[in-house]
């Protein structure tokens, strides 16, 4: 488990962390530094897999990578240390003429290191060889809480290895070889959004993102506004969770309205064919359907500066994935309806995946000392666990740049 949303007090951002890291672990200086962010989705939950909408916010909590090209006996590999885990990763680079998903069958890392290998094999058959770097993980986003560390991570590893190869970097394309990545190499069932948000964040904005046509529209966030994300402080594993059944049942009713996605699926037609489907994806197909139409009236609220309208709309959309899609959890549902009866608070749901994790809520700026104060007291009063609360700001996506103001003699060979 990684660290809680709060780093201790006292404790240096993850970007120094790393560079020290870098040096305990390899001697010397890094040449390059990663930053890759985690995400909040706003709303839209479980339309991605569905080719719909969601519009989540790339944020402050950052993982971040301390990187040098391979000494030369060594540049066939990737070396990578993470500071919250005790075995490093070492992935030999797979040869680029092996096109996956030939080359998924041959998966040979467990734990942590399936999404640095993954990574790399998806990037050799989209690119070509890459080279060997060696580097140090340090990151304060906190791990299955629904934050999506994995996409971090990976669009690092993704950014670290396109840095050191010259590669050119292109947002939606390294976003789709990471979801691969996380899909067919590491067998995580999830939709592209998490990849997607990570690496397509703007500062100050929340981004619409249609998952059928792979764009995304930045759109602005009233600045007296915060995005406020919950902490419950329990966890789920998202590989074994119903994750995977809640696909399966999407499908379903997918196939049972003969439709190419539910995304073709409008109100009125779900009413008209509500008959061909069983209760339980007639539930599921409800929810996707309805909560399409919020992410784009949430979007549109906010385009409008109208917080209150988004804040309800937000909420509503808990009451959906609560009870029609069923993947809420005791602990989510007391968070939000802690977060909704505390001042300040514009509307409040869970985020992510679902079963555990964090809600995440929309909060009058003037208001969020009072608002976490309330909100954690009614936590703990419904369920007697300790939640908390990481009021965040919009930032821009994973980028890789030189590491400013540093020699290493010896060991950069690029330089
Ligand atoms: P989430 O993406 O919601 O945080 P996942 O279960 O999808 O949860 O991904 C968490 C996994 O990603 C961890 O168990 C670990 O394997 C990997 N991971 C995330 N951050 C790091 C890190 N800083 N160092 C090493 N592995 C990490
Ligand atoms: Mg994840």
């Amino acid at each position: 488990m990684g660290p809680g949303p709060e780093p201790a007090p006292g404790r240096p951002p993850a970007r120094e962390r790393a560079i020290a890291g870098f040096a305990a672990a390899f001697g010397g200086h890094p040449t390059a530094l990663v930053r890759s962010p985690a995400r909040v989705n706003l709303i839209g939950e479980h339309t991605d897999y569905n080719d719909g909408f969601c519009l989540p916010v790339a944020v402050d909590r950052e993982l971040w990578i301390a990187l040098r090209p391979s000494p030369g006996d060594a540049d066939d590999a990737i070396e990578l240390v993470s500071e919250q885990e005790a075995r490093a990763a070492r992935v030999t680079l797979p040869p680029p003429d092996v096109p996956p998903p030939a080359a998924a069958q041959r998966r040979t890392t467990e734990g942590w290191a399936g999404y640095v290998e993954g990574t790399a094999v998806m990037l050799a058959a989209a690119h070509g060889p890459l080279a060997g770097w060696q580097g140090v993980v340090a990151s304060d986003i906190p791990t299955g809480a629904g934050l999506s560390s994995s996409a971090a991570l990976e669009l690092a590893v993704a950014a670290a290895c396109a840095h050191i190869a010259g590669l050119p970097w292109d947002a939606l394309a390294m976003a789709r070889l990471a979801h691969r990545a996380e899909n067919e190499w590491v067998g995580a069932a999830t939709g592209l959004l998490d990849q997607l948000a990570c690496v397509s964040g703007v500062a100050g904005h929340a981004l619409l993102v249609d998952c059928r046509h792979g764009t995304v529209e930045p759109v602005p966030l009233p600045a007296h506004v915060a995005v406020v994300v919950l902490d419950t402080s329990t966890r789920r594993r998202i590989v074994t969770s119903a994750y995977a059944d809640r696909r399966v049942e999407c499908a379903r009713a997918t196939r049972l309205l003969g439709v190419p996605a539910l995304r073709d699926v409008g109100p009125s037609l779900l009413a008209e064919a509500a008959g061909r489907l069983d209760p339980v994806a007639l539930a599921r197909a409800r929810h996707v359907v309805t909560e399409n139409q919020r992410v784009l009236d949430v979007a549109a609220a906010l385009r409008a500066g109208d917080v209150a309208t988004a804040g309800a709309l937000l909420t509503e959309g808990h009451r959906s994935i609560r009870d029609d899609f069923a993947v809420s959890s005791a602990e989510l549902d007391a968070m939000v309806e802690a977060a909704l009866a505390a001042p300040g608070c514009l509307g409040a749901r869970m985020t992510g995946g679902g079963f555990a994790g964090c809600a995440a809520a929309l909060v009058d700026r003037a208001l969020l000392d009072a608002f976490a104060a309330a909100a954690l007291d009614g936590y703990h009063a419904a369920t007697g666990l300790t939640g908390s609360v990481l009021p965040c700001s919009a930032v821009a996506g994973t980028v890789a740049e030189p590491c400013p103001g540093v020699s290493s003699p010896g060991h950069d060979r690029q330089e």
